[in-house]
């Protein structure tokens, strides 16, 4: 494969797990150890049937459940997620999770020619297949990332392989997938020199299409161009990320991205529904600080704390539906305990969310890491994502060593010493890394990597002189 065949790749993957990470539900409580070591979740109760919230696209009538399966991070037959491993998928599960989910009354199925490694189109439609077609929505994408696919007969034979994978007739959500990254050029190479948004236009107006939209990362330039296309696309729907931290945090957290509030606010004023991606940004909504999930419990001890993510994006009446990528049922159902049937916010608890707690998780100054992994592997063999979430897990449970005259100064640094021996294998520690920069441009978070390992790497030291 050519380098620059490697960095599409990469960037490819990027964009497509980015999200998958993030509407991944990570369970924060009743953990227990899976079939091969994964850690699941154990206890979740089993979800009512019939009690699915539905949302009506008022373009096609279709009426889409609250929750959508993000078909990203499906299992394998080594019991890992797709996205993370080469093994087969797990097809009996693939299965026996959609079945479930349609029993519990999700219709709405996202997938896309680039996620699972390319096997996740396939593995939808032979699950898919077996239910009457009209009992589910597919959405899949032109996935056109890599200059090599650019060309018109490429891009449409990316879509007819998309109809024969996923072995249907017609599509019933169809995205420009990930506009906005490499900004506006990118965009005119893929779609429009190509002609292919208007053979998709013309796909749409023959019914192989019924709704026609675009997934938005990155340069808020391609996404306001777009818009203001609007009366000529007609876009159906739009995928973007938003989550309580996102809605006013966005750009702080990342200068690329963009507030939620504004995104989610423009399709609003012209009447776009919007599908979310990123409910619980990475996961980082599930796992919040310690002080912060007490608040959190406090106000709602029924809810998990991710709950409160799933329904702070779902109580807008604008969302068609939350993507979330389940790789296991305990996901699954975690996540229609959190949704069937949706108990929309107050005004007063969006609030509290939009302006106090995510405020406090700003304050909080961990290292904005989701262990996406895409920074992987290092060259000289750091353990990168792990040491950012050891980092961050001992800041946010509150037991990071400050000052040697704190009290609890010498039980801090013991603990965080042994586990970080444990956690991390001396080989990949941060140590090891000698500021070569080959991470940097694969982290979707912008995060200076050196820097933060050098930075770990002399607090290490610290704690162990003293
Ligand atoms: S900068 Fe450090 S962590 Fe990143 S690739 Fe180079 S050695 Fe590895
Ligand atoms: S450092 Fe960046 S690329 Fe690496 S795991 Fe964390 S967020 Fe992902």
């Amino acid at each position: 494969m050519s380098n620059r065949n490697k960095i599409n790749r990469r960037k490819f993957l990027k964009v497509f797990g980015a999200s998958a990470v993030a509407s991944s539900a990570v369970l924060t409580s009743c953990k227990g150890v899976g079939p091969k070591g994964q850690e699941t979740a154990t206890g979740v109760h089993e979800p009512p049937k019939g009690k699915m919230t539905y949302r009506v696209n008022q373009h096609t009538g279709d009426r889409v459940s609250i929750l959508g399966y993000g078909m990203m991070r499906l299992p394998t037959e080594d019991g890992t997620a797709a996205r993370d491993s080469d093994a087969p998928i797990d097809q009996e599960m693939v299965n026996k999770q959609v079945d479930y989910a349609i029993e519990h009354g999700v219709n709405y199925f996202d997938t896309s020619p680039a996620y699972c490694k390319g096997k996740s189109e396939e593995a939808t439609g032979i699950a898919l297949h077996r239910h009457p077609r009209k009992s589910y929505y597919v959405a899949t994408k032109m996935s056109n990332f890599s200059p090599d696919t650019w060309s018109r007969e490429a891009s449409i034979e990316m879509f007819h392989n998309s109809l024969k994978a996923l072995q249907v007739d017609y599509i019933d959500y169809y995205l420009l997938h990930g506009i906005g990254m490499d900004g506006m050029e990118a965009f005119e190479g893929r779609y429009i020199k190509n002609g292919i948004l208007d053979y998709l236009v013309e796909q749409r107006q023959k019914g192989i299409i019924r709704n026609l939209g675009f997934s938005y990362h990155g340069d808020v330039k391609v996404f306001d161009h777009l818009l203001s296309q609007n009366d000529k696309y007609h876009w159906d729907f739009v995928q973007i990320e938003l989550n309580y931290l996102d809605w006013k945090f966005a750009n702080e957290i990342n200068e690329r991205n963009t507030d939620a509030e504004f995104l989610y606010n423009e399709l609003q004023k012209r009447n776009i529904p919007a599908v979310i991606m990123e409910p619980l940004l990475g996961g980082r909504l599930s796992n919040v600080p310690n002080p912060i999930a007490v608040q959190l419990k406090k106000r709602d001890p029924e809810r998990s704390v991710a709950s409160w993510a799933f329904r702070y994006a779902a109580t807008r009446p604008g969302v068609l539906t939350l993507l979330s990528g389940m790789t296991y049922m305990e996901h699954l159902k975690d996540n229609l305990n959190s949704l069937c049937p949706l108990k929309p916010l107050t005004d007063v608890e969006m609030k509290f969310l939009e302006d106090d707690i995510a405020q406090q998780i700003m304050g909080f100054d961990t290292i904005p890491c989701n262990n996406c992994k895409y920074c992987m592997p290092c060259p000289y063999g750091v353990n990168i994502p792990a040491i950012f979430v050891h980092y961050n897990k001992i800041k946010n449970e509150g037991e990071l060593p400050g000052l040697s005259t704190d009290d609890n100064y010498q039980k801090y640094r013991r603990q965080y010493l042994v586990s970080y021996d444990r956690r991390i294998p001396p080989d990949r520690q941060a140590d090891h890394c000698i500021g070569c920069g080959q991470c940097i441009p694969h982290c979707p978070q912008q995060i200076m990597i050196p820097n933060e390992l050098h930075k770990i790497d002399q607090f290490v030291e610290q704690l162990k002189q003293l």
